[in-house]
Formats: C-alpha cells, sequence, structure tokens
C-alpha cells in the first residue's frame, strides 16, 4: 500500500496545483452544484451529454480542499467519452473504495488512475471531500436541481 500512498500525494498535490477541465464547457447542457459544509468545499459541475448519453465533455468550477479539488479533476478526466450509465457505476465504485476497511485490500479493479484514493480510507474526515465531486455529478446526471450535500 506504500507506492499508492506515494503515488496519492503526488497525485492529489499535483491536481490541486493545475486542476483540469476547470471551467464550463461551451456545450453544457447539465450543471449542479455540490457543498461540503464539513470543509468548506464548494463546486459546480457542468455537462454537455449528447443525445446517445455520451459524457461529451464535462467541467468544473469552485474551490476547496487539495483533496476535493484533485477528485473533482480527477473525475472528469475519468468520465470524458463515457456513457452516463458508466458514469454511474464508477460513483458506486469509487464510493466503495473511499469507504472500504482500511485494514482490507482496496478493490481497484476497473477505476484505473482513481485507484490512488483508496487512501483516502484511512481518513474519515476526508471521505466526504473526495466524494463531492461524485455527488455531484450523481444531481447533475439525475437533473434534480438540488444542491449535492455530503451532510
Ligand atoms: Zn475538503
Amino acid at each position: 500500500m506504500s507506492d499508492l500512498r506515494e503515488l496519492y500525494q503526488t497525485t492529489i498535490l499535483d491536481h490541486n496545483k493545475k486542476p483540469r477541465n476547470f471551467r464550463v464547457p461551451d456545450e453544457a447542457n447539465r450543471s449542479a452544484e455540490g457543498h461540503n459544509p464539513l470543509c468548506g468545499d464548494q463546486i459546480s459541475l457542468h455537462l454537455a451529454v449528447d443525445e446517445d448519453g455520451v459524457i461529451q465533455d464535462l467541467g468544473f468550477q469552485g474551490s476547496g480542499c487539495a483533496i476535493s479539488t484533485a477528485s473533482a479533476s480527477m473525475m472528469t478526466q475519468a468520465l470524458k467519452g463515457k456513457k452516463v450509465d458508466e458514469a454511474m457505476g464508477l460513483f458506486d465504485s469509487f464510493t466503495e473504495l473511499v469507504t472500504g476497511d482500511p485494514l482490507e485490500e482496496p478493490e481497484t479493479d476497473g477505476v484505473g488512475k482513481l485507484a490512488v484514493f483508496a487512501g483516502v480510507r484511512e481518513y474519515p474526515m476526508r471521505v466526504k471531500c473526495a466524494t463531492l465531486a461524485w455527488h455531484t455529478l450523481k444531481s447533475a446526471v439525475l437533473e434534480s436541481g438540488e444542491t449535492a450535500k455530503t451532510e
């Protein structure tokens, strides 16, 4: 797990410093706000979904701690070109990854680069930071129009 921990540190720092897709796509047709009051993280997420349910483009804006920013940044990279239902599948895998038993080996099949977030399971306080972007994704996809809250 120590290699993953090192990768976690460097990846989070990198994405926090240079968030990817930190913008509103021109073609955006779905969006949602997310708020994690526990830490003060705030994001808005914008998706351009075509009629086949494929996420053609997505981006986010907002401000928050390093983990919430890095998580949103990496999520946008992971979801570009994916179908909405694949994205929801990844939501479940990611949630499992960061909330699993810290004493057990994390299940990282199918999550790709997001595997670095397995380190978060050792810091329960940070789970909400890591999952904020994903909860916001869910409300954008469901078009609930509600602010996603981690509480
Ligand atoms: Zn946070």
